[in-house]
């Protein structure tokens, strides 16, 4: 049916025309979006009403150099002028993803070789599974391929990286995870750790590590992926000495560590890399989001020397690497991303996450710290969350009645007093990402509107 849409708002037009992604479809219909955004500067978003909104989750944690940065807009025209699609197959090659891969390299964690771009976190991690199969094809273990994740982890929406991601929410109507993925306990002090000092929390963490191998066989698991910091499942930073603990077992098994740096890359820690910071020594590392900074969607797996020399000799078993995407190695995403690498230099914007990181994790403690129904607050330089619970007991905490909703609710309220942070899936967790270009009033600002909508929700 043709519909004539001149006479209706965007809201309308919204309402009945998109198909959000994780949105409640019917009350999408029903009621429409609740703002339709028209420009954006710096951490702030404008809707078409003219209202003004900080944005302290970045977008999806991805607007990490700002909005309205001219330099990437102009690096993005500049190359759509003079080369607007080169397409990679079969060697072909344009400057700009060269340039790219050669500078990720450099900044890279030790031991990285080369590069493979996509389009999105998730098919780089889905791209990094199909590495994986190939690797163990290649030197002949068939058997190998299952792969490890930990619950509340988030790699993503494709079939196979919407299994790997530990929230019921996305597997629930879609028959995932597929058989060949186990989740093991994710590092949530609040929940798994309650009570416990660091060590004995990582000790058994490992320890549920080394049962899951052992109850499935090392034989059968190819690989393990893990966020530096957990993002949606929690914003969860893992307990001293942790990963040098898990990477043992990991390389004892010989199965690979894929880290998925898809928000962590890029200075979101104060460090380029959450693997480096953490010391992770992965083989593999997917990059996403930071990587543009959101301009144009780019990703890339980024190869360890030893995957790479098994895969690059494989070619007299299964011919020429059979995997790419018409949109790997575009050149518009890599001239964004170059841009977008020369701003996080040129405004030393690693210095900046870390002084207005300690800022933020500062005001969040101050203002939810003692809060009877505050669980925890945690986080990391410009990565925080608020967790909200009935009460913690001696035993452990308590958790609010899911039908109450009550991070969505102090969302919606803090929307309403013009700052938008995100509730996270499956838990009363509010997540604070903000753009590493956030002024130290508008995260006061941010702080004190959710702290305001807190209490008129609890
Ligand atoms: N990995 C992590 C850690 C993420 O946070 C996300 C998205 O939030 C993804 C993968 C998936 O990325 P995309 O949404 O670009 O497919």
């Amino acid at each position: 049916m043709a519909v004539s849409s001149s006479d209706l708002s965007t809201a309308e037009i919204d309402r009945k025309f998109v198909f959000h992604p994780f949105t409640m479809l019917a009350d999408h219909e029903r009621s429409g979006p609740p703002v339709v955004i028209t420009q954006g500067k710096g951490a702030v978003l404008t809707d078409e009403r003219g209202i003004d909104y900080v944005d302290a989750m970045a977008g999806l944690w991805c607007v990490n150099v700002g909005y309205g940065r001219s330099e990437i807009a102009d690096a993005l025209r500049d190359q759509a002028n003079q080369l607007s699609y080169c397409h990679a197959f079969s060697s072909m090659s344009s400057d700009k993803p060269a340039l790219l891969a050669q500078r990720l390299i450099d900044m890279a964690p030790a031991g990285m070789s080369k590069v493979f771009f996509g389009n999105s976190g998730s098919d780089a991690n889905d791209t990094q599974v199909k590495l994986v199969w190939y690797y163990n094809n290649a030197l002949g273990r068939p058997q190998k391929k299952k792969i490890i994740a930990r619950q509340r982890g988030y790699h993503g929406v494709t079939i196979m990286t919407a299994g790997l991601t530990g929230l019921p929410g996305l597997h629930a109507g879609f028959d995932l995870p597929l058989p060949m993925v186990r989740h093991t306990t994710a590092p949530r002090r609040l929940w798994e750790g309650h009570g416990l000092t660091d060590a004995e929390f990582t000790a058994k963490l490992v320890a549920d590590l080394e049962e899951l191998i052992a109850r499935e066989g090392a034989d059968t698991i190819g690989a393990m992926i893990m966020e530096p910091v957990m993002g949606a499942g929690g914003v969860i930073a893992p307990p001293e000495g942790y990963y040098a603990a898990m990477r043992d077992v990991l390389r004892r098994h010989d199965i690979l560590l894929i880290a998925d740096e898809v928000i962590c890359g890029f200075g979101r820690l104060g460090a380029m890399f959450g693997s480096e910071l953490l010391d992770m020594q992965p083989d593999m590392i997917t990059v996403a989001k930071g990587l543009t900074s959101a301009y144009f969607p780019l990703s890339a797996c980024i190869v360890g020397q030893k995957v790479w020399d098994v895969l690059s000799g494989a070619g007299s078993q299964f011919g020429a690497f059979g995997h790419g995407y018409t949109y790997s190695s575009h050149p518009l995403g890599a001239a964004a991303a170059l841009a977008n690498l020369d701003l996080i230099d040129k405004e030393n914007m690693l210095a900046r996450v870390a002084d207005e990181g300690a800022h933020m994790q500062a005001a969040l403690r101050a203002a939810f710290a003692d809060h009877p129904l505050v669980g925890e607050v945690r986080g990391q330089a410009l990565i925080g969350a608020v967790e909200f619970v009935k009460e913690v007991r001696d035993t452990g905490p308590v958790a609010f009645d899911p039908a109450l909703k009550v991070a969505a609710r102090i969302v919606k309220g803090a929307l309403d007093r013009g700052v938008i942070g995100r509730a996270l899936p499956s838990a009363d967790t509010v997540a604070f990402s903000p753009p590493f270009v956030i002024q130290r009033e508008e995260i006061d600002r941010s702080v004190a509107a959710f702290r305001d909508a807190a209490d008129q929700v609890l």
